[in-house]
């Protein structure tokens, strides 16, 4: 704590990232994705110029916006380009959350939400989820200053079909919805075809997970073109050029090799069906899960145990030290041989 921080900021709680090791180890504990980016990224790398770099890059991103547009399905003027999906939820809290009512959440969800409430000065109300771990929706549509959740939800891994976000935006008509579809593409359905129909709903994405660019720092909104504008407004009032050249270049490679991406997406989601059936012979109870993780519990072993158990043979995992989710693990999902050396240690571990 020091005098010459903001008193302000003597009051944050920041967010907590998975570690990323200096020590090779088997690595399941950001939910990365174990497979390299579409080969075309590699070209633009290689053929990039560095001349680019001597000028400002494009401050609306719209060769970008295009792109995702496209496959989306949506108009450029519906899509919002940022630095990583966490610094356009930022961008969003600032420009639509901060109300006099309290922003509504699931209380087991992302936990940079409340992070960011935290430092906007924004109240919470949160609802527990349901007996089955799925997002109470009919508690998030009671009154508030706006409503966000994660769809896939982390770190549960459940998810709610579009119907069912149509029927909460039914309910919530006056103020935003933001669904952080930071999973979707992992068997989860996008509400993104409903923007069109409802102008409060905002979508983000990422290109972290699914197009395995966690590296690259590169996040999207979805929505109507007055939340777009909303999202323009406070980027323009902090960083007109969150997006550089380099990476929006990147980001496009990325998003034009479709083949690429339904080969990749499949393989996590087959391997993802094959890790939950042997953690289950392993006696874990496993989350049902549309996402590149699985939240798993064994009913005879300590998680904190497995845990550091698991770290010590060379295999890095994630747990949360809360109340709800102590005895859990959430476990990323690798490869077929990275899964199968998580599976190894917990055969000796579980014996
Ligand atoms: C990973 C993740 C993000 C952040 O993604 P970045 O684009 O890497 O900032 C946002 N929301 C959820 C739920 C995530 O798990």
């Amino acid at each position: 704590m020091s005098k010459l921080w903001s008193p302000s900021v003597r009051e944050l709680t920041p967010y907590v990232p998975g570690e990323q090791p200096r020590e090779k180890l088997i690595k399941l504990n950001t939910n990365e994705n174990p497979y390299p980016p579409a080969p075309g990224v590699e070209r633009v790398l290689r053929e990039f110029s560095p001349d680019h770099l001597r000028r400002y890059p494009d401050p609306t991103s719209s060769a970008l916006r295009d792109s995702l547009a496209h496959a989306l399905g949506t108009t450029a003027d519906q899509v919002f380009a940022g630095n990583g999906s966490d610094e356009v939820l930022a961008l969003a809290f600032q420009a639509f959350f901060r109300q006099e009512r309290p922003l509504a959440m699931p209380d087991i969800s992302y936990s940079f939400y409340p992070v960011y409430c935290r430092m906007y000065g924004i109240d919470s109300c949160t609802f527990p989820l349901n007996d089955d771990w799925s997002v109470d929706l009919d508690a998030l549509a009671s009154d508030s200053g706006g409503v966000i959740f994660a769809n896939p939800n982390a770190p549960t891994g459940h998810g709610h079909g579009r119907e069912a976000i149509a029927a909460l935006l039914e309910k919530v008509t006056d103020r935003v919805v933001l669904v952080d579809e930071a999973y979707v593409d992992f068997g989860g359905e996008s509400a993104v075809p409903l923007v069109e129909r409802y102008p409060n709903l905002l979508v983000t994405g990422t290109f972290s997970k699914s197009r395995s660019l966690a590296g690259l720092r590169l996040g999207y909104a979805v929505g109507s073109p007055e939340l777009i504008e909303g999202l323009i407004r406070v980027k323009d009032s902090f960083n007109s050029y969150p997006v550089d050249a380099l990476a929006s270049a990147v980001g496009i490679a990325a998003l034009e090799d479709t083949d690429y991406f339904e080969a990749t997406r499949q393989a996590v989601i087959t391997t993802r069906e094959r890790t939950r059936q042997r953690l289950a012979q392993l006696g874990f109870e496993v989350l049902p899960s549309q996402t590149n993780f699985v939240l798993a519990t064994h009913p005879e072993h300590d998680a904190a145990q497995l845990f550091l158990g698991l770290r010590e043979r060379g295999v890095l995992v994630r747990h949360f030290n809360t109340e709800a989710l102590r005895h859990y693990l959430r476990i990323s999902i690798g490869t077929d041989d990275e899964m199968d050396s998580l599976v190894e240690v917990l055969e000796i571990l579980c014996r």
